[in-house]
């Protein structure tokens, strides 16, 4: 057992790859903490595009993707709006497959769609969501108010809509290419039996390959060979499986689900306990409610997590985003606000662990 508790923050995608590592390994992830994600860019073409519009990454104080637009607010103060229409080219292709809006698999889910300006919507799966939740508010970390059912139809609709869409885009994918495997309903057992077959070449040729991988660094973190590197673009393997391991290919997000880790596409937010709009007492540097960075403050303060794994920017390539772990309330403070490209989130736990 790992002496480390980790909470960590994550998309839809990463908390189910997370998951999956609570379900398959003995994981040192304590608290999953789930982001909203309609759709996630790469930082390359995001770049690209941003000079069609004579602006730098540099020049970017904060992104928000809202009612169809991509606003930019500029270090200047002034704020360019991009069309979804028009980002719509640069999201990655993972994305157009994704059937999950609001982080179904994780403890607490949090994102802004149904909360006004400066507060953030609360999704309480479990039963330790619940009791995080409940010790935050009582020890004056966050407050919450009702959500109410306008705000949660507004919710339900917009993720329905997701669902709906993606659905489709994947019927049309499966005509020409292979079954997009997290798609199949496949028993346990018989899921035990295609993982027992399968190694890094099967996770190549059903995920990456066909543009399903989310870079999540979940197969590299898993691989007790090292055998696994990613860059920027996907994962790639150095050397030779060892025989009887498959590994990689049962903690990726995008092979197949056991049972009780599985969406219900016909119910739009998945399973929760609770649902309310919040806000932080204490912090006010994040990008809604600022309630990630405040659950995260809560959760270390209390020693209820012995670090939290996040995603801070580069200092020196703005924007770009990268995973760390830290048990440092200031670098949880200063790490809060949505980078809008994806970095393999798993990668610092790897270091975690050959440090022990
Ligand atoms: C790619 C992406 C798409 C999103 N799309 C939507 C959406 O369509 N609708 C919606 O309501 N909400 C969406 N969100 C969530 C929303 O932007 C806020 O992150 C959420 O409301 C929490 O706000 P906060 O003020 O509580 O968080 P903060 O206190 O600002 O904390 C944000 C946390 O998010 C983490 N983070 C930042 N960027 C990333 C990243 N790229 N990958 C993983 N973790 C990251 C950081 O570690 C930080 O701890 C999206 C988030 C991401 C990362
Ligand atoms: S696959 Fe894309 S849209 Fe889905 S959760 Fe991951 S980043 Fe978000
Ligand atoms: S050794 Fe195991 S985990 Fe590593 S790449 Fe091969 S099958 Fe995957
Ligand atoms: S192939 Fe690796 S990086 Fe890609 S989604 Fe699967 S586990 Fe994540």
């Amino acid at each position: 057992m790992s002496e480390h508790k980790i909470a960590m923050v994550g998309t839809p995608c990463e908390i189910m790859a997370a998951s999956k590592l609570q379900h398959y390994t003995d994981s040192p992830i304590e608290v999953k903490l789930g982001l909203f994600c309609m759709e996630n860019f790469s930082y390359k073409y995001f770049i690209n595009l941003l000079k069609e519009y004579d602006l730098k990454m540099e020049d970017i104080e904060k992104f928000q993707i809202e009612k169809g637009f991509v606003f930019l607010l500029l270090k200047n103060k002034d704020e360019v709006r991009i069309p979804l229409s028009v980002a719509r080219r640069i999201i990655r292709k993972n994305c157009d497959i994704c059937v999950e809006l609001t982080s179904e698999t994780s403890d607490i889910s949090i994102g802004s769609i149904g909360s006004e300006d400066g507060w953030s919507t609360l999704i309480i799966r479990t039963e330790k969501g619940e009791n995080i939740v409940e010790g935050a508010v009582k020890n004056g970390f966050i407050e919450v108010k009702d959500f109410s059912d306008a705000q949660f139809d507004l919710l339900e609709r917009i993720a329905s809509s997701k669902i709906e869409r993606n659905l489709e885009n994947i019927e049309e994918r499966e005509f020409f290419a292979r079954p997009v495997l997290y798609q199949r309903q496949k028993s346990d057992d018989s899921i035990m039996k295609e993982i027992s077959e399968s190694d890094f070449m099967d996770l190549k040729s059903n995920v990456i390959d066909i543009g399903a991988c989310v870079l999540c660094g979940a197969c590299e973190y898993a691989c007790p060979e090292n055998l696994i590197i990613i860059d920027d673009t996907k994962p790639r393997m150095k050397g030779k499986c060892v025989e009887d391991c498959h590994a990689c290919f049962s903690v990726c997000p995008r092979t197949f689900i056991p049972e009780n880790l599985r969406n219900d596409n016909s119910k739009a937010i998945g399973d929760y306990r609770k649902i309310f709009t919040a806000k932080s007492v204490r912090h006010t540097q994040g990008q809604d409610g600022s309630i990630v960075t405040t659950i995260l403050d809560y959760l270390l303060s209390e020693g209820i997590a012995t670090e939290a794994l996040i995603v801070d920017k580069e200092d020196h390539l703005a924007w770009k985003p990268y995973a760390k772990i830290t048990s440092d309330i200031d670098e949880v403070v200063k790490s809060g606000g949505t980078k809008y490209s994806v970095c393999p989130v798993f990668k610092p736990l790897k270091n975690i662990e050959e440090v022990d």
